[in-house]
C-alpha cells in the first residue's frame, strides 16, 4: 500500500492536493511547483516503489498504466495533438526528490529541448 513519503500522504488524502484522475490503480495530480503550463504527476496507488530501477518485472505493466492516464489525460484536456513531453527522474543526477515513483507530464506551451 501506500507509504510514508510525501505522494503517500497525498493518496491517503492526509494533505491537500489538486487531483485531476483517478482510476484503481492511478492517482494524478497537479505538481505543486509547475515547470510548465500543464505539470501533472501520475503515480502507482497501490504499490510502494521508490523508483524505477525498483521496478520488478511483475509490476512492469504499472509503468504503462502511468503514461496511457497520461495520454488520455492530454486528449480529455485537448491538447495531444499540440504535444506534451513525459519524465520520470530516477535518483540524484536526474534530481529525484520523492521516492515514490512518478510520472511527469508537461504541456501547454513548446517545452524546449532538454538534457543539457
Ligand atoms: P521529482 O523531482 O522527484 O521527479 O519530482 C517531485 C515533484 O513533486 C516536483 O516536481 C515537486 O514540485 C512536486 N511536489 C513536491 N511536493 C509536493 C506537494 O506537496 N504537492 C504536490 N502536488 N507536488 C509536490
Amino acid at each position: 500500500m501506500s507509504e510514508d513519503t510525501l505522494f503517500g500522504k497525498i493518496i491517503r488524502r492526509e494533505i491537500p492536493a489538486t487531483i485531476v484522475y483517478e482510476d484503481d490503480e492511478v492517482l494524478a495530480f497537479k505538481d505543486i511547483a509547475p515547470q510548465a503550463p500543464v505539470h501533472v504527476l501520475f503515480i502507482p496507488k497501490n504499490e510502494a516503489i521508490p523508483t524505477l530501477d525498483d521496478v520488478q518485472p511483475s509490476q512492469a505493466h504499472l509503468i504503462g498504466k502511468l503514461a496511457l492516464a497520461a495520454a488520455a489525460y492530454a486528449r480529455r484536456e485537448g491538447f495531444a495533438q499540440d504535444g506534451y513531453r513525459i519524465v520520470m527522474n530516477c535518483r540524484e543526477h536526474a534530481g529525484q526528490t520523492v521516492f515514490h515513483i512518478h510520472l511527469h507530464l508537461l504541456a501547454g506551451a513548446p517545452l524546449g529541448h532538454f538534457g543539457t
